[in-house]
Order: structure tokens, then sequence, then C-alpha cells
């Protein structure tokens, strides 16, 4: 491996691996995987890494990505260039995070159609079409599969979901949900989907839109239909509403096991961990879960022993947090402590799902949803929020975290103020 810094040179664009962003703890360098697969050696590999250049941990994002803290200024070259050398920065990288895919692709024998196929031709697709190149970095495309696991409550600006061995593509239409806009043949499903895009691109300065849902909101999903080139009035299937939690895969299921990590946070170790599992290659996914296909239950007692999350009943998959201090600058309040003491409280107002959403600020960046409860830092207190997001109105202002704890235990015995 050679050591000595070189300027990477990549033709395409990896805007937070080579543009990283300062954060509390140093530069955070995120590395995005087509379709969420990773190997055990590019695990080990980003697990050296980071413990070499960064602080030695490892963030599981939203969009199935994996993101190295506390690297500095002076350790970044090098690491870009061991990234490089390990093939971790690929020339022709897409967007950080422009396409989600299914995480059983091609493990799923439900699966409607061929996600993988799909997330591997839309960016390539993405990666050639300059007519492009104006949409916002955080614009995102979905591929769902219509397999075991339901992607409806990942957020994206375009969706293809595999239904009855087609593509419907659906457009972002506000509070997470989409509208089906046509249904196509999975073999043109890419050039509708792209269509949408060069529709957003085209409109988006009449509404002053910074995402599909803003577009959508403003002109409505039938302008946007028409100006990608679809009947606006053509009647589109009732698709079913599938939901993954990631109570649903943690833990030994049909074909791999699931694990999570506390807040979505791994150790470099943990992950060598974690590599050491994989009989294949690893499954990123969207709920801050790692799936190890073909692995079998053996493999969650040294999990459990790494303080990794192996059961779907464990009380901290029901919250959501930020970095919070000291990682962000932003940051009001210590998130990732709030919620290991708080993660029992949230289970208790459901079995399933995220309940929590711990803030460092109202900026919310964890969860741009409402979830049940939210808790934002402001000058070091917590304001509590019911059912909605982190910007929203407080029900209470200025809390420490035993009034926190009165306040939600009075709420889960009630249920007065949810
Ligand atoms: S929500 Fe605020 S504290 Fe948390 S990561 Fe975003 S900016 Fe930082």
């Amino acid at each position: 491996m050679n050591m000595a810094p070189r300027p990477p040179a990549i033709k395409g664009w990896c805007p937070t691996a080579l543009r990283p962003m300062e954060t509390g703890d140093g530069c955070l360098v995120r590395l995005h995987f087509t379709g969420g697969e990773v190997t055990a050696e590019q695990c080990r590999a980003i697990g050296h890494l980071a413990r070499t250049f960064g602080n030695g941990l490892i963030d599981l994002s939203q969009r199935g990505n994996l993101q190295l803290r506390g690297v500095s200024a002076e350790t970044l070259p090098a690491l870009t260039a061991h990234l490089y050398d390990f093939g971790l920065l690929d020339a022709d990288m897409p967007g950080a995070a422009a396409v989600i895919g299914s995480p059983l692709a091609r493990l799923d024998a439900t699966a409607s159609v061929d996600g993988k196929a799909l997330v591997h031709g839309l960016e390539a697709r993405l990666a050639a079409a300059s007519d492009l190149n104006a949409l916002p970095d955080k614009f995102c495309f979905l591929v769902d599969e219509g397999g075991r696991l339901g992607l409806d409550n990942v957020a994206a600006d375009v969706r293809l979901i595999g239904f009855n061995g087609r593509v419907v593509l659906a457009v972002a239409n506000g509070a997470g949900a989409s509208t089906p806009v046509t249904s196509t043949d999975p073999s043109s499903a890419i050039d509708a989907a792209l269509a949408l895009a060069l529709a957003f691109v085209k409109l988006r300065g009449t509404a002053s839109a910074r995402r599909m849902v803003d577009l959508v909101q403003a002109i409505g999903t039938m302008e946007v239909a028409r100006a990608a080139g679809f009947a606006p009035d053509v009647p589109m299937p009732p698709l079913p509403h599938r939901i993954t939690e990631a109570q649903d895969i943690i833990g030994p299921r049909e074909g791999f096991i699931g694990i999570a990590a506390a807040f979505g946070r791994v150790h470099a170790d943990q992950l060598d961990l974690l590599a050491s599992l994989a009989p294949n290659d690893l499954r990123l996914t969207p709920w801050r879960a790692i799936l190890l296909p073909g692995s079998g239950p053996e493999g969650l007692e040294p999990c459990a022993r790494a303080g990794l999350i192996v059961s779907p009943d464990d009380a901290r998959l029901s919250i959501v947090a930020c970095p919070g201090q000291p990682a962000c600058t932003a940051a009001q309040i210590d998130t990732r402590r709030a919620a290991e003491a708080l993660a029992p409280l949230a289970r208790a107002f459901a079995p399933k799902g995220i309940t929590m959403h711990i803030s460092g600020c109202s900026k919310g960046c964890a969860s741009a949803r409402p979830t049940p409860i939210t808790l934002a830092g402001r000058d070091g207190a917590y304001d509590l929020i019911f059912n909605g997001r982190a910007d929203a109105e407080p029900a209470l202002r200025g809390l420490d975290l035993a009034q926190v704890r009165a306040a939600l235990g009075a709420a889960q015995a009630g249920k007065a103020s949810l």
C-alpha cells in the first residue's frame, strides 16, 4: 500500500469523500456503495482506515452510506489516497447517495423486478447525464424491487417501485408519501426516472423548489408528470403500503441475520467483527442496520458481546438521534447520552418503529419526519415536542433529563398529550 498522499485523479465526483464536511470532531468522510453492497474485504479496509486516519467511529447513514468520523486536515490526504487504493473511491461514482436500493436485491425470490439491475443502470446513467448536473446534492432516487422489505418509509424524490413485473414511477408529495405518475416495463424505467428528474431541473426555478416535494406542492403532480412526457390522467394501480422497520430485520431472519448499532454508529472493531462473520457481501440498509446474507444465528452472540444490537426487542431501536455534542458544533445537548438514558421510555410508547427523535438542535438532521416524541436541544436543555419535527412548536421547553423523564412518564401513563 502506498502511503504517500497524492491528488486523487477522479473524473466523477464524490462530494463528501473529496469535500468532507467539517464537524465538531473533525472531518466526516462519506462513502457510498452502489445498492448498499459492501464486501467483507472493504469492511475490513474501512475499519483499518477509520482507526488509522479517523477516530475509529463510523456512522451508518439513512441512505445506506458509511461515514468515517474524526478525520483531520492532516490525515485527510493520506486517507483519500488509501480509499482510492482500496477501490473505495470509484472514478465513475455519481453523487454520494444518488440511488437507494432494496437491501435484499437478488436475494429475494418475492421481488417483482430486478432491483440491482435498476440501481446499477440508474447510477451509470446519472454519471453520464450532464443535463442533470443541476440536480441538488440531496436529490435522491429509490429503487424498491417490490419484495420482502418495503421501503415506503425511506425518503426519496423519485421512486421506482416494482409491482406485478412492472415498475411504477412515483414522486415525493410531502409527509414522506409519494404519488404514482406512470407505470412502465422495467426496460423503460430508468428513462422514465430520468425524465422526472429532468422535469424537476426544468421546472424547479418557477417554484424555487429545493426538492421534488417542493415542486409537487407548488405546481401539482400532474404538471410534473406532463413535463416528464407522461399522460397525467392515466389511472395508476393501487400499491400496497409496505413499510420495514429496524425491528423487522434484526436478529435471525430467513436467509440472513440483521445487526444494528446503537443510534447508527459502529466502531472499527465492530465492523471487523461483522466482516469476519460474513460469508457473502454485507448489505447496508436505510434503517441503519447491516444485513449479513448467508450468516446463521451463531453470529449473533459475538455481536452482542461486542455491543451490537442483535434483538428486535432492543429498546435502542426505538430512537433516532443525530451526532449531537461534541460531534456537531451546532449541538446544544449530548444526544447519545440522552438516547441511552431514555431508550426504555421510548420503547414503552410503541413496540415497533421509531418513537423518539433526539436532535442536538432544531434543525433535526436525523429525521425530517414527525415522530411521536421529539427532543430538540436548546441552550443545554431539552424542548419536548409531541407528534412533530424538531423545528415544531414545543409542548414543553427548557427541560432537564429528569423533567423529560417525568413528562414522558406522565404522557405514557395517560397518553394525554399524544
Ligand atoms: S440536528 Fe443540529 S446538532 Fe444535530 S447534527 Fe444537525 S445541526 Fe448538528
